[in-house]
């Protein structure tokens, strides 16, 4: 018999990972999920400094997210960005007038000395969001894309140059000092967590600045709880962005076994995609745990019922491995 779940930890990075985020928090209480964000795509913008990765999953959980866009907030408007262009500003990063709201507060306080886990909880409570939001960590960490046409910035390669250059491989400059914030330090070190969860981000750029960050692997990995990765490729596809294209580039093969592969021995168990049902014994061959369900998330039930069978699949790893 298995026990209800206590406390899960679920690493997210962007849009993927926002929509089991979402799942998430319709399925368990605020006592028993905490998100862990990804901060490599943190940049200064205008004087302001940007979280898209926290935005999206703030606005996301909060009902805010822009269904039309994918990104910012919704009911937006766009003063501020075309009085920018008429004053020959850079409006190459659209920030709407809402959206603005959100990193003038963060930038403020931040400069006023607070840390980057107290803005987001500050923003989470006055958007009404009751499951805790932490960022990877408090340090700025900056993911640097090697690429044939020269390292860029992340905000660079993905919005200015469309994510089009090939890529050779990644840095994450500033996570050496880089620490585990006092609120993940006890997380990751809680009695009652019983599951890790890797959300269906892009493993490269979403989850490795997060793993990045020094003393987290070692730490999911020491922890009690399973850590179970839900993939974001889907027959040889992602559903949006430069992952599949990465694989390539990077010569590994476009495939959900590729990405268990990648996260390598930090894993025990990982839910791939019905349609990839015939990966299943290569991913158990490499000594995993795995289940094939149905991951493409378009309706808010999809993404309950994905949450749901991740949640149930961790809980019976660790019933399993619980003599
Ligand atoms: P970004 O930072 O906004 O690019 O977002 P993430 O890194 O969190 O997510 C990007 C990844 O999410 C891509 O690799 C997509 O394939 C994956 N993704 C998006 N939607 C879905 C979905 O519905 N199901 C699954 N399995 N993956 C998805």
């Amino acid at each position: 018999m298995t026990q209800p779940i206590r406390r899960i930890l679920a690493l997210t990075g962007g849009v993927g990972g926002a929509k089991l985020a979402l799942g998430l928090a319709n399925t368990l209480n605020p006592g028993q999920v905490t998100f862990v964000v990804n901060t490599g795509d943190d940049f200064e913008h205008l004087g302001l400094r940007i979280c898209p990765d926290i935005d999206t999953l703030l606005y996301t959980l909060s009902n805010e997210a822009n269904p039309d866009t994918g990104w910012g907030r919704r009911n937006e408007t766009w003063h501020c960005l075309e009085a920018l262009g008429q004053l020959g500003g850079e409006t190459w990063f659209r920030l709407g007038d809402r959206d603005l709201a959100t990193h003038l507060i963060r930038t403020t306080a931040l400069t006023a000395g607070a840390s980057l886990t107290t803005v987001t909880q500050r923003l989470s409570e006055r958007l009404g969001i009751q499951h805790p939001v932490l960022p990877m960590c408090d340090q700025n960490v900056a993911t640097m894309i090697g690429s044939t046409a020269g390292e860029m910035a992340f905000q660079h390669y993905f919005v200015r140059e469309r994510c089009a250059p090939n890529v050779t491989g990644f840095r994450f400059q500033g996570s050496e000092q880089a620490t585990l914030s006092p609120a993940l330090q006890e997380l990751l070190t809680a009695p009652d967590l019983d599951g890790i969860l890797i959300c269906p981000s892009n493993p490269f750029l979403s989850v490795d600045p997060i793993l990045a960050v020094p003393g987290m692997r070692a730490a999911l990995k020491a922890a009690r709880a399973p850590v179970v990765a839900i993939s974001p490729i889907i027959q040889g596809a992602a559903i949006k962005g430069p992952t599949a294209k990465i694989m390539a580039e990077l010569g590994l093969p476009q495939d959900a076994l590729a990405v268990a592969r990648h996260y390598g021995d930090l894993l025990d168990g990982f839910i791939l995609d019905s349609h990839d049902a015939s990966l299943l014994e290569d991913v158990r061959g490499s000594g995993l745990d795995a289940i094939a369900t149905p991951t493409l998330m378009l309706t808010l039930q999809d993404k309950m019922n994905l949450a749901k069978v991740a949640v149930d699949f961790v809980n019976e790893i660790t019933t399993s491995n619980t003599p």
